[in-house]
């Protein structure tokens, strides 16, 4: 059987518009600021005006530590959401937005897949709202405004080669990483280094993700630290006074975006951090007006449960006051084969003892996840090539652990492919048996709190930090920021910091390579191996396949 590509299953949906979706939370259609008919954002008054409401249930979607390709965190989302309407809940999800970089490189789109769809997945993979683009025009104007002072005098004595804010844009482009600027002549400036970072990557994004409101918007864009001087003190976004200019700019960028799911189903889409150099994601502000208008909240969080689910709990939910009650582990039986070392392009072939050696990275997520004091359940996301002695080994392994796995199969069948994983969860939620608590709490040191995540969820022997490394950190605490949460970055693919490590590694460790501040963000962003802030085009990129056909409909996104 021939399969539709998500695209060709988007552009069937049978779309409502946007004013009955929003009626279905209760929004009221004067409270919608719509962008065309199947799109709209929320306003800020409505959203306020919500706050004495009582929450709903809040169930995370992670994974086991995936596969190059990715292992279906979004269309599970997508696919429970489906489900918990579909068995009678009132349920909404929470995604991020997708970046252009990504969709005209090789990993493709944000919006799900099969029939497990958030749409007009065209797009919510293209331009969208705008969002994007407020976010890297307030970023480069900050840029624009560190320069500029320079020009003009430079009154607060920003040395020139401590400027530690770049430029963005949302794009794979190599060729920007590392730049010269200024180049021309005395009326273009002090020539200098500079670069480009992918707007995903941008503090900006990050702040926008984890701001309660416009006037905490524009308190941590003030806090951002652009710049040391010769003196090594630093310099803010507020020093330079763009914080106010930049809060405009992104004002409604703030609003989050309603949209709907194949099934017609209300769906968030907004903001879209980096999973490694920053939190990985949707914003607190979607997250929580969510949680005021629907029962049941299912979101996602980037990359592996080892970085998404930990910085989930650690610094989304710490800082938003949220508390998960649920939390469903993605796996798939190809991620259980590919940690159980097979390759790649041998992952289509059955192999029941490289399921089951793959299992135990399963089994530590599971642990993992039962010291955040949540009830978790797998889910595993049936793909057509799985075999059932391949999902046996996974149902069994599961079993051992004393958890319970669930056969999904969203992607093929929607709503009806998930109804017994629906049932379960919200089961789960509303058992009140989550008992939540941060790995850390505030107060521990910062190394220390480096320390607790290589060693209880990495399950690393220890980390090493150089002289500089732990100096840097030490000043941090002494200038205040020492009650900061900790952003790992390191790969998605292994517990370790070494992509080719799978499975469950122990005894290794975690050598921490560079340290950076995100005051507005706040969070200290700890860098564990290489991490792309810009990364590049694939040797066939996407962006080749991309087109209109002959009958005027946009070909080439997934
Ligand atoms: P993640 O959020 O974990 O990165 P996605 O949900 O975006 O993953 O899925 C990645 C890709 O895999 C998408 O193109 C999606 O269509 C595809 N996919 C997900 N689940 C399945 C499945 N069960 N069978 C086939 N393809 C799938
Ligand atoms: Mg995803």
């Amino acid at each position: 059987m021939a399969y539709k590509t998500d695209i060709e299953i988007a552009r069937e949906a049978k779309k409502k518009p946007i004013q009955e979706i929003g009626a279905r939370l209760g929004i009221p259609e004067t409270e919608l600021l719509p962008f065309g008919h199947d799109k709209a954002k929320v306003s800020a008054e409505f959203i306020a005006a919500q706050k004495d409401r009582p929450d709903g249930k809040l169930i995370l979607v992670t994974a086991i530590n995936p596969t190059p390709a990715g292992e279906g965190k979004t269309t599970t989302t997508v696919g429970l959401g489906d489900g918990l309407n579909a068995i009678g809940k009132n349920a909404a999800i929470c995604i991020r937005e997708a970046s252009l970089g990504p969709c005209f490189g090789m990993k493709g789109g944000a919006a799900g897949g099969g029939l497990a769809q958030v749409v007009p997945m065209e797009d919510m993979n293209l331009h969208f709202t705008g969002d994007f683009h407020a976010i890297t025009s307030a970023h480069n104007l900050l840029s624009a405004m560190i320069d500029n002072h320079i020009y003009w005098g430079n009154e607060l004595g920003i040395d020139q080669r401590r400027i530690v804010w770049r430029r963005v844009m949302d794009m794979n482009d190599r060729a920007l990483r590392e730049i010269v600027t200024s180049l021309g002549g005395v009326a273009n400036g002090f020539p200098g280094q500079g670069g480009f970072d992918i707007t995903v990557a941008s503090e900006v994004m990050a702040i926008l993700c984890l701001a309660t409101d416009i006037r905490d918007l524009q308190e941590r864009l003030g806090r951002i630290i652009v710049a040391y001087t010769r003196e090594r003190e630093p310099v803010s976004a507020r020093d330079l006074k763009a914080d106010g200019a930049m809060t405009v700019l992104l004002a409604q960028a703030m609003q989050p975006n309603l949209v709907q799911t194949l099934e017609n189903n209300p769906a968030f889409v907004h903001g879209g951090p980096f999973a490694n150099i920053a939190h990985g994601c949707n914003s607190v502000i979607a997250t929580k007006t969510a949680l005021k208008l629907a029962d049941y909240v299912v979101t996602e969080a980037g990359f592996g449960a080892d970085l998404g689910a930990e910085k989930f709990m650690d610094i989304k939910c710490r800082m938003a006051d949220l508390a998960p009650d649920a939390v469903v582990i993605v796996a798939t039986v190809r991620a259980m084969k590919m940690n159980g070392g097979v390759k790649k392009e041998d992952l289509g072939a059955e192999n029941v003892a490289a399921v089951h050696k793959g299992c135990e990275n399963l089994g530590r997520h599971i642990a993992n996840i039962r010291s955040f004091g949540v009830p978790a359940v797998v889910a595993i996301n049936h793909f057509v090539t799985d075999t059932e002695a391949e999902i046996d080994e996974v149902m069994a392994y599961v079993d051992r652990q004393g958890s319970e796995a669930i056969v999904c199969r969203h992607w093929a069948e929607g709503s009806a492919g998930i109804a017994d994983l629906s049932r379960r969860v919200a089961q789960l939620a509303d058992s009140g048996m989550a008992q939540f608590a941060p790995l850390y709490p505030d107060e521990m040191s910062l190394f220390h709190k480096i320390e607790t995540i290589a060693k209880r969820i990495y399950r690393a022997d220890e980390v090493l930090a150089d002289k500089r490394i732990r100096d840097q950190l030490h000043a941090w605490e002494n200038a205040g920021y020492g009650h900061l949460p900790v952003c790992m970055a390191k790969t998605q693919y292994s517990f370790s910091t070494d992509p080719n490590l799978r499975g469950a590694p122990t005894g290794h460790s975690v050598p921490v390579r560079e340290v950076r501040l995100s005051a507005g963000a706040g969070f200290v962003v700890v860098i564990c191996g290489e991490i792309m802030t810009m990364p590049g085009l694939p040797r066939v990129p996407s962006a080749e396949q991309i087109r209109f056909n002959d009958a005027g409909q946009i070909e080439g996104l997934f």
